[in-house]
């Protein structure tokens, strides 16, 4: 059980039992609400697709991008939200009869240089504080990964790690595909053309892979800085998503979109903690101690 788990748990029921999430919902009404995941099983995002099918309705991600551009969210059903899933992991495949059943288009930040291939991504190398790794220079890391683990971007493994080509283009009907960089980097640790090549590179690399445009941007980690921004805009992005607790209304800067992070195996009392901002909320004020 993760620390807090039970108390995530009882925060939930009381939002469920006092009608605090039925209340704090109506807030939603004319909001998108935009819901990170990573690697869900399909069970669990079965049931959560459920229960969001009877309290949201889907909307694509282009969608949202197009009523942004005109600042105007009528055209938008009423409570309406963006299922996200970062990174391009193999198993999202196995959600592909959920995203069909549920009817969700849900969008795939892909990382460029890991889908297709049986390469690894570096936090599957085997390395042990992956936090600490994030804290240095792109180089360093990776001259550390290499001396530890024998881990190299390139490297072809036994298994891959992330969606094949072919699953790919079988999903391309039922989901958005976004642009997540190429290899995951942290990309303030970067220097100036590391950044460029895995922000421009990426979203050519899967424009390529997929022959039809790839117009949005979620940052690995959810790092990024002005000079980020700056070259993202400039290779032609026109949403990116971030992982700052918060909504979208037809004001917010399309270039910076704030999501609500979900924990992947919570039950249906957590799920409505999560959307109505009280975990980050715990989060926030409890810091490290705070695990999601
Ligand atoms: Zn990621």
């Amino acid at each position: 059980m993760l620390p807090l788990q039970p108390a995530k748990e009882l925060l939930g029921a009381a939002c469920r039992i006092t009608g605090a999430f039925a209340l704090y919902r109506l807030l939603l009404r004319r909001r998108v609400t935009i819901l990170v995941y990573h690697n869900p099983s399909p069970t669990a995002f079965g049931r959560h697709l459920a229960f969001l099918s009877r309290h949201f309705a889907f909307i694509t991600l282009d969608d949202l991008g197009e009523a942004l551009s005109r600042r105007d969210f009528s055209g938008l059903p009423p409570f309406p939200l963006v299922i996200t899933l970062d990174d391009g992991h193999a198993a999202n495949y196995r959600l592909l009869d959920a995203f069909k059943t549920s009817g969700v288009t849900p969008v795939i930040y892909c990382c460029s240089g890991i889908v297709g291939t049986s390469r690894r991504f570096w936090w599957n190398s085997g390395i042990g504080d992956v936090e600490f790794l994030k804290t240095l220079p792109a180089d360093k890391m990776q001259a550390l990964l290499k001396k530890e683990t024998g881990y190299e971007p390139e490297r072809e493994y036994e298994t891959r790690d992330a969606l094949s080509a072919a699953e790919l283009i079988e999903m391309l009907p039922y989901i958005t595909v976004g642009s997540h960089t190429r290899f995951h980097p942290i990309l303030p640790q970067c220097d100036d053309s590391r950044c460029k090549e895995e922000l421009t590179g990426s979203r050519a690399d899967l424009e390529r892979l997929l022959g039809r445009p790839v117009r949005h941007l979620a940052w690995p980690n959810g790092d990024y800085g002005a000079r980020e921004l700056q070259i993202a805009a400039a290779a032609g992005y026109t949403t990116i998503r971030t992982i700052r607790h918060g909504w979208v209304t037809p004001d917010s800067d399309p270039l910076d979109l704030r999501a609500v992070e979900v924990q992947h195996d919570a039950s249906l009392d957590v799920l409505r903690a999560e959307i109505i901002g009280i975990n980050a909320f715990l989060k926030r004020f409890f810091g490290k101690l705070y695990k999601k």
